[in-house]
């Protein structure tokens, strides 16, 4: 075989392709925990802790069972703590509780909690999540894909990931907040409708919050809905998709959401939080806290003192609208402590309820297994990767 221009390619595609033999599984996939209020982490799914293994608790409401994964536990701090572990824990199992009853749908779903913070020197009071494939396209979350299709579609992963910043006071009981504490109710059941699904993955310059670090236009059910009021146009479109209008639209406070159900119950498209400056992990993945009607649980934040722990019609109408289609605040009781009532106010072990934030507004791409001794291996994933994505299943895009 004569030499020539593409022999040294060859020889790397070679080398290559033993090099990934021996690297990766042949079924590892790399997919994301997307939360808006702590950015994104990439796993290996052959790489990750054994969730059934892990498994700390589990609690069946409204036909929906919760398998929680306690990180805190034996260690009497955070969901652990010796005098109000056993509230805080009421309030998660009270607050997933009420979010089964509101999608009324039958599965599993897995949870994991991870190690609580104890920091009031920065903005997050809590985080959430689900996980997403990392290809080009729109996609559903692991929690709404294991709900609808009743399969887990990433093995070794939970579908939702949270945790809970602990350096704040917090309100842990049945009971409306006091003056200069946060409602931990309201709090996580914020953060858990992150872990349904509300989440934009749309970044300040339009493209994806996975094409840096990952190369991928992965957006989310939410973000297919996304458009520009005036002159109507969809934020995202194509295959795969891109930014349809200018960057300046991200900033331009004239974003809404083009479901028909949330449309239906608010009255009009409801406006999507678009400031100027891009708040990354607040831009897109809330309502505009400023302009929205109503007091729903996705503002994208909430002072201390404040109680919003029911869904209002346009958040339930969202959730239908991203395909959680039983859903329905008829007949639901607001979610209240599950294990134990009237505790009282509970105390978290900071003094200092700062800005009127409800999650935290940091959004940063962090990378657990892409230090920079991975570099060649994560060249090496692209490669796998742009061979696999016109196999990968895609929702169509608008
Ligand atoms: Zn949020």
């Amino acid at each position: 075989m004569p030499f020539n221009r593409s022999m040294p390619l060859f020889a790397i595609f070679l080398v290559t392709s033993v090099l990934v033999g021996l690297v990766l599984p042949a079924n590892a996939e790399i997919v994301a925990l997307v939360e808006p209020h702590n950015g994104i982490t990439y796993y290996d799914t052959d790489n990750m802790p054994k969730q059934a293994a892990m498994a700390s608790s589990s609690l069946t409401a409204h036909g929906i069972t919760f398998n929680i994964t306690y990180a805190d536990n034996g260690t009497n701090l955070g969901f652990d703590d010796p005098s109000e572990g056993t509230a805080r824990k009421a309030a998660l199992e009270g607050a997933l509780t009420y979010i089964a009853d509101v999608i009324n749908a039958t599965g599993t779903l897995d949870v994991e909690v991870r190690t609580s913070l104890d920091n009031n020197g920065i903005s997050t009071l809590a985080s959430a999540g689900t996980f997403y494939t990392t290809s080009n396209g729109f996609f559903d979350g692991a929690t709404f894909i294991r709900i609808n299709s009743g399969t887990k579609p990433f093995p070794g992963t939970p579908e939702i990931s949270m945790q809970v910043n602990w350096g704040y006071s917090f309100n842990v009981s049945n009971d409306p907040p006091g003056a200069g504490i946060f409602d931990l109710l309201s709090l996580l059941v914020h953060e858990l409708t992150h872990g349904l699904g509300f989440t934009s993955l749309i970044k300040s310059d339009g493209t994806s919050e996975f094409q840096i670090d990952h190369g991928t236009a992965t957006f989310t059910s939410l973000d297919i809905l996304l458009f520009r009021r005036t002159t109507p146009t969809y934020l995202l479109a194509g295959n795969p998709p891109s930014l349809q209008g200018n960057v300046a639209d991200l900033i331009g406070g004239d974003i809404a959401f083009d479901g028909s159900t949330a449309t239906s119950n608010y009255g009009s498209a409801p406006p999507i939080y678009a400031p100027n400056p891009y708040s990354g992990g607040s831009s897109m993945s809330h309502w505009d806290t400023g302009t929205i009607v109503g007091n729903p649980i996705m503002k994208h934040s909430i002072p201390p003192g404040v109680s919003r722990r029911t869904y209002a019609p346009v958040d339930v109408g969202a959730l239908i609208d991203m395909g959680y289609t039983n859903a329905s605040t008829a007949g639901v009781p607001s979610p209240t402590l599950t294990a134990i009532s009237g505790e009282g106010e509970g105390e978290g072990e900071g003094e200092k309820p700062k800005d009127p934030v409800a999650c935290g507004v940091a959004s940063s791409m962090e990378s657990t297994l892409w230090g920079d001794g991975m570099m060649f291996v994560g060249v090496l994933l692209l490669l796998i990767h742009l061979s696999r994505r016109n196999n990968q299943a895609q929702r169509a895009s608008a």
